[in-house]
């Protein structure tokens, strides 16, 4: 027996045989030299791979074609399926040449005829590790574009899934519907239990903001405060300055189960929304509090949010437009082209239902002389504050809006002649009593107010309401201002103050 040379600090490497005469063994174990292993399975006696190769991996596997052409096929189906072996098949020399492309088929690496010399057997073996090399090269790369696929596959989600909010963003102009629209598709992402969100405006030349607050949903009013006060700490921190006035909204009107959760009851993630350099909203979200989100997450989470921001922003801008065409430029309540609008809807209900409908017709007295004297913009401070107090006296229902200059219209659905004559009083006192100061000067203002109304009562005419009222201005006018009076031919009744 031929003694193992093994080298120190290093295992020979293994080789197989499968069914190597002594003889064959002997020429490949002296041409391979030390530094192998030549295990040899006696022809027909081994079955591959079974309990005895112990799992064994070899390099490098000789077959003898008298063997291998002797083989049941199943067990040359399991010699070709091992990839990681290369096979070396020896022929004697008396046989006759294969084809090359059979060895080939076989998945023999080459084929060495015998007597097995040394330079055969190290050409063999040197062939043998340059294929091997070759394959981990391979199955690196192999490796290597599978990840790259796995990541591609990754950006092409996140894609569909910006695509998805662009989408459902874009979908309306109506802030409310954007809201609602992102919590669905941004759930997609992390499980959002509600979205609220904060919009701030600066009037020019103005360091207080006016605010207004989405609300994802009805809520116990108790909870609906804890939300509110969390937004406007927002609204103050991320807007930089204090808050003038804010208004709720609520994005749907439905009152469900998860909308009484307070801030306390998962995770809570606040995003400004930003247009440029201008931070004008944020975004809060209550979310699962074990949530966490992937690095990768994260960041198509934040585009999500800047698609997003922008979207609204177009939506609370299209709904300032609106709210400019329907109101007036100083005063800020509803403009005459609103008030025109709003008059024919109100006749005709009027009409359909028969109920009381009145008009007051507000003008202020002497106001050429408060521009004279105070100037112009001590007269624009008096509009905007009868405007002010237009808008504290009446119901929602009701409309005052600005009819020209200095005269305002209040219409009054199912307001009966004497109450709408109480209510012209009740302003008329307000703006008398209401003082003003402008540069120094302190000054008050008085109004003369027209009521004008049609009773319930099928006959009676409501074409020429503003006329009447116009009429019984003229009125208040001529017997001395400061006063209401009521449109009536026969009774007119003039209160003096
Ligand atoms: P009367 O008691 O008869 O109504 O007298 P008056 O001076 O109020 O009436 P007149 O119609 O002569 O004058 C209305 C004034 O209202 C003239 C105009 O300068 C002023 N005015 C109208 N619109 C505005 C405005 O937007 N801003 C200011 N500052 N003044 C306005
Ligand atoms: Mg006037
Ligand atoms: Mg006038």
């Amino acid at each position: 027996m031929r003694k193992k040379t093994i080298q120190r600090g290093k295992r020979p490497e293994l080789m197989w045989g499968l069914g190597l005469s002594d003889e064959l063994k002997l020429q490949v174990e002296t041409g391979v030299g030390p530094g192998f292993y030549v295990r040899n399975f006696p022809a027909g006696a081994f079955s591959w791979p079974d309990a005895d190769t112990d799992g064994e991996q070899p390099a490098m596997a000789w077959i003898p074609w008298s063997v291998w052409s002797a083989m049941p096929e199943h067990q040359r189906e399991e010699c070709r399926s091992r990839e990681e072996t290369q096979r070396i098949l020896i022929q004697d020399q008396g046989e006759k040449d294969l084809e090359m492309e059979q060895v080939l088929a076989d998945g023999f690496l080459t084929v060495v005829r015998t007597p097995l010399t040394r330079p055969k057997v190290q050409d063999a073996v040197f062939r043998a590790r340059e294929v091997k090399s070759m394959y981990s090269d391979i199955y690196r790369m192999t490796e290597e574009i599978l990840l790259e696929r796995e990541l591609l596959a990754r950006k092409t989600d996140q894609l569909l899934f910006l695509n998805k909010i662009l989408a459902s963003a874009t979908e309306s102009l109506d802030p409310a519907v954007i809201l609602l629209n992102a919590k669905e598709t941004l759930s997609l992402l992390l499980p959002i239990k509600q979205l609220h969100a904060a919009f701030w405006t600066r009037q020019q030349e103005s360091d207080v903001a006016d605010v207004e607050i989405f609300l994802n949903g009805a809520m116990p009013p108790e909870t609906e405060s804890l939300w509110v006060e969390r937004l406007m700490a927002a609204a103050t921190d991320m807007g930089g300055g204090s808050v003038n006035s804010f208004q709720v909204v609520h994005a749907e009107s439905l009152r469900r189960p998860e909308y009484s959760q307070t801030p306390a009851d998962g995770r809570l993630v606040t995003m400004p929304l930003s247009a440029g350099q201008d931070t004008f909203g944020c975004l809060m979200l209550l979310c699962e509090s074990s949530y966490r989100l992937g690095k990768d997450q994260v960041e198509t989470f934040r585009s999500a949010i800047t698609h997003l921001g922008l979207a609204l922003r177009n939506g609370m801008t299209f709904k300032e437009v609106k709210l400019r065409a329907d109101r007036d430029g100083l005063t800020r309540i509803y403009n005459r082209h609103s008030f025109e609008e709003r008059l024919i809807y109100e006749i005709k209900r009027r009409r359909r239902y028969n109920h009381d409908l009145s008009l007051l017709m507000v003008d202020l007295d002497h106001f050429k002389q408060v521009n004279d004297t105070y100037g112009h913009k001590a007269g624009d401070m008096v509009l905007r504050k009868v405007g002010e107090i237009l808008t504290t006296t009446f119901r929602t229902t009701d409309l005052p809006a600005r009819y020209g200059g200095e005269e305002f219209v209040v219409l009054l659905p199912h307001t009966a002649e004497r109450d709408a004559w109480t209510l012209a009083e009740r302003v008329r006192e307000a703006i008398q009593t209401c003082s003003f100061h402008f540069d120094g000067h302190d000054f008050t203002v008085t109004a003369s107010i027209g009521v004008a109304s049609v009773e319930g009562g099928a006959l009676s005419k409501d074409e020429d309401l503003i006329l009447k009222a116009d009429k019984a201005l003229y009125e208040a006018k001529h017997n001395g201002r400061n006063m209401v009076v009521i449109s009536k031919p026969k009774e007119t009744r003039a209160a003096l103050h």
